[in-house]
């Protein structure tokens, strides 16, 4: 629908004075406006991304990257042929038409601002007193209302260069153009259909980075790695969560021989937007690996640490065998590991598969153990262990999402473990595992204690004197308790 069609005469009835009113220039521009651009409808994101809806779009962000680059290398080389040509001759020859970069794809786009706030709205009046409220300046046969064809005219030409800044309406200015409300009203139709377009790609661009989670400096560090070569193409976002985006690529060649890129890679980008991380504080403050660190560190900082943290502790996983993504580089807030999963498909996690009974009382004894091992070998606890953070891949569970694993003597380790082990067991019973220990014999069985309560109270209770009497032991002797490596293996350390 042409938000310039033919008025309908039959509902609206006015004189002209009427729809010349500035009054009602001002409603109709917010009409039309509205008209013009539609609230953007949220695109509907599933944590999953299947075959069909596989979102390229990131794809295309990295090609038209590569494409921008190339154009402006062209566009520099044809002003410098039209330079060479001219030279200083008096008539000049301009290239402009052969030039690559439509205006909307230069670099300004980045940091887009609504035109409209930030320039003069020709609809808002800046000078009040030119056409007073009478409708009429000068006297007798000097006589010139606002409808005046010479006013109109200049009026409308002013306004035209309020258009959105990307569109050309050429240098009028010094020569009086008088555009009537005709041609105006067809140039601003034009200005608009531009700017729609305009807009759509930009949606496009915003939607390809994940909801703005990818800041420029981050889309820069992704670039980095595909243009190394280190990564083949970054084919599409799989998840956005509260606190990370987590992408997949195909792996590249690796600048050392010693290293093998995995074919497919999960990239995980941790946001930098800092509030989500701020209940995230009693992870990490806590931890005495990073504790001194900790005070020193501005947010930026801290955010990186995420990532640092989910590297050393899927090594560690990675050196008890544990079946986890593999580490293939850190670099700042971005995390690149194996895919698990295959041709861009990630393994479904465990809440969403279906299993055969056979396959899940496989499945829960499997969790078991790399509880176990993950206590044990790694001196870790998962911390936010669930169904959600277990992905099935090739007859196995995998453990992913390992940022805020502490270590067993964390001041809230213990705790952390034994709600671990409540969504496990809960959710092993659930699906039908018989043989599903409870939290409380989970816990036991995991950790090595002993802990003999009965009921949940009890329990938690005596979770918390063994963590208290970690801590004192820790303010009055420096050292951890070695009652946390119950079988006498020195907890691996591996930074
Ligand atoms: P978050 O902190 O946002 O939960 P996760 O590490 O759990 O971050 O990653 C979010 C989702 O991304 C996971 O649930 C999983 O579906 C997918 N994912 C993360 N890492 C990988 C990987 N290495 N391979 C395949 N999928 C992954
Ligand atoms: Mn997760």
């Amino acid at each position: 629908q042409c938000p310039w069609g033919a008025p309908n005469t039959t509902s609206i009835s006015c004189s002209l004075a009427d729809v010349m009113s500035e009054q009602l220039a001002k409603e109709l521009q917010l009409e039309e406006e509205n008209a013009a651009f539609p609230e953007v409808v949220a695109v509907a994101e599933g944590p999953f991304i299947t075959g069909e809806n596989v979102d390229t779009s990131s794809d295309l962000m990295l090609a038209q990257m590569l494409q921008m680059e190339f154009d402006r290398e062209y566009d520099a080389q044809l002003r410098r042929e039209e330079k060479k040509i001219n030279g200083d001759s008096k008539v000049s020859i301009s290239f402009e038409n052969y030039r690559k970069l439509h205006p909307y794809d230069s670099d300004s786009s980045e940091d887009e601002v609504d035109w409209q706030d930030t320039r003069h709205d020709p609809y808002r009046a800046a000078k009040p007193t030119t056409t007073p409220r009478k409708g009429f300046i000068g006297k007798g046969k000097d006589i010139t209302t606002k409808h005046d064809e010479v006013v109109c005219g200049r009026k409308n030409t002013a306004r035209m260069e309020n258009f959105a800044p990307e569109f050309q309406v050429g240098d009028g200015i010094g020569m009086d153009l008088k555009l009537s409300n005709q041609v105006f009203n067809a140039l601003k139709q034009h200005a608009y259909s531009e700017e729609r377009r305009s807009a759509r790609l930009h949606e496009k661009k915003e939607h390809s980075t994940a909801e703005k989670a990818v800041d420029p400096k981050t889309r820069l560090l992704l670039y980095k790695m595909v243009n190394s070569g280190m990564l083949e193409t970054i084919t599409g976002c799989i998840s956005t969560g509260k606190e990370s985006v987590v992408f997949h690529a195909y792996g590249g060649k690796s600048a050392t021989e010693d290293k093998v890129i995995p074919p497919e890679c999960a990239i995980k980008v941790f946001k930098t937007t800092l509030n989500e991380f701020k209940n995230r504080d009693k992870y990490i403050k806590d931890d005495y690996r990073f504790k001194d660190r900790f005070s020193k560190l501005n947010p930026r900082k801290i955010i990186r640490m995420w990532a640092e943290k989910e590297m050393h502790n899927l090594t560690r996983m990675q050196n008890a065998g544990i079946p986890c993504p593999q580490v293939v580089i850190l670099k700042k807030h971005v995390l690149v590991m194996s895919f698990i999963g295959q041709d861009q498909v990630p393994a479904p996690k465990l809440k969403d598969v279906t299993l055969s009974s056979e396959d899940m009382k496989k499945a829960y004894y499997q969790v078991l153990n790399m509880m176990q091992q993950l206590y044990k070998e790694c001196n870790l606890v998962h911390a936010d262990l669930s169904e959600y953070n277990m992905l099935w891949h090739d007859g196995k569970v995998w453990l992913i999402d390992v940022s805020q694993s502490v270590e067993p003597t964390h001041p809230h380790g213990l705790e952390f473990l034994f709600r671990d082990c409540r969504n496990v067991s809960q959710f092993f019973q659930k699906v039908g595992v018989a043989e599903a220990l409870n939290e409380r014999q989970l816990f036991n069985a995991v950790s090595g204690f002993n802990i003999t309560a009965d009921n949940e109270v009890d329990f938690q209770a005596e979770i918390e004197a063994l963590e208290k009497m970690n801590e004192d032991h820790v303010q009055n002797h420096g050292k951890k308790l070695s009652m946390f490596s119950s079988d006498g293996d020195p907890p691996i350390y591996d930074e």
